[in-house]
């Protein structure tokens, strides 16, 4: 919500219901595009950037097929190691084509270094490879009026076809017997990765470094609305972890500048190393924190 070209809320629904926050700043985390052409009114953002938006470059998406196992991954021989299985004489665009046939899987097994995922005796395995929206023509999915992605019978037996690909494959390379062990799994394809972060056409990390999207200028803090700043993966080039950890502290840093200057230079001193954390912590200007944070 806008007042005197300023954000100065949130309007959420929930269950029915709407809610209202109100901040004086507003630090958004999604889907850039859908920021700029469906929650901010038409004019606000010139059509000319939104179009080179619609021009950037994107990660891939991806597909996850996570198995549960009946007995603990260790048992097949898989550690807390990443193993990847990469198919020899392709193109080198080709690993990442999204062609379960022949792109690169990664497998984990994120039970091994975390035995609360998975009960006693049992484990949990994931297969990822990247993947695109548009692969079997949108996953043989359908559109409803407001664009979404319909998922019918299609849609599962592609998934399930993509998966079973992506299984054998991991057979075969590492002559383990998989199948037997696979009490139940589940498979995101792109079309589950949009559907639940609206990332557009699921790209797992937004743009991709490089020329197109530095000269086009995609990444960026300041919106034209006063007061309300990108702070997620779509503020900067690259994505991941990293740049989100790195977007979160320069949207924080480019708001105290306005708000607080002593706190600003201190929290800036910090991120330029030239004082260490204990040198922060023991600042009257930051709040104690018992770190009693859990998940
Ligand atoms: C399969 C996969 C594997 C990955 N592997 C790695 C990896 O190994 N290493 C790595 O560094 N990165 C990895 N990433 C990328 C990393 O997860 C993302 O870059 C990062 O999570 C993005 O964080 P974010 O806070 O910018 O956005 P998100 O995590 O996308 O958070 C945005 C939030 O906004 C919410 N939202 C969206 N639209 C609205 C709306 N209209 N109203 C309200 N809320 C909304 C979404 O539900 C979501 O919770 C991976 C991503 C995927 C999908």
């Amino acid at each position: 919500m806008i007042k005197d070209k300023s954000c100065e809320s949130v309007v959420y629904s929930q269950k029915g219901n709407e809610y209202q926050i109100k901040s004086k700043y507003v630090i958004s985390t999604n889907d850039i595009e859908t920021l700029y052409t469906k929650m901010l009114s038409d004019h606000i953002v010139s059509q000319k950037f939104k179009q080179k938006l619609n021009d950037a470059v994107l990660y891939s998406s991806a597909v996850t097929v996570s198995i549960a196992l009946d007995c603990p991954a260790e048992n097949l021989g898989i550690g807390q190691e990443l193993i990847c299985i990469s198919k020899e004489g392709i193109n080198r665009n080709d690993h990442d084509s999204g062609d379960p046939l022949i792109s690169d899987i990664s497998i984990l097994a994120p039970s091994v270094r975390d035995k609360s995922l998975a009960p006693e005796g049992k484990g949990l395995l994931t297969l990822y490879i990247p993947a695109y929206i548009d692969y079997k023509d949108y996953w043989g999915c359908t559109k409803d009026e407001k664009g979404n992605y319909l998922r019918g019978e299609k849609y599962n037996q592609i998934k399930t076809e993509v998966a079973d690909i992506l299984i054998q494959r991991v057979e075969k390379e590492l002559s383990i017997d998989l199948k037997t062990h696979i009490l139940f799994y589940d498979v995101s394809t792109p079309i589950t990765y949009l559907r639940y972060t609206g990332n557009k056409n699921g790209t797992m990390m937004g743009a991709r470094p490089g020329k197109e999207n530095m000269q086009a200028g995609i990444a960026h803090h300041q919106t034209p609305v006063k007061n309300l700043v990108l702070g997620g993966h779509w503020s900067d080039l690259g994505g991941g972890v990293p740049i989100c950890a790195k977007a979160a502290i320069n949207s924080v840093t480019l708001i105290l500048k306005k708000e607080n200057k002593e706190k600003f230079n201190l929290l800036a001193s910090y991120i330029d190393g030239k004082i260490g954390l204990a040198e922060l912590n023991s600042s009257k200007l930051v709040k104690e924190y018992n770190n009693s944070w859990s998940n």
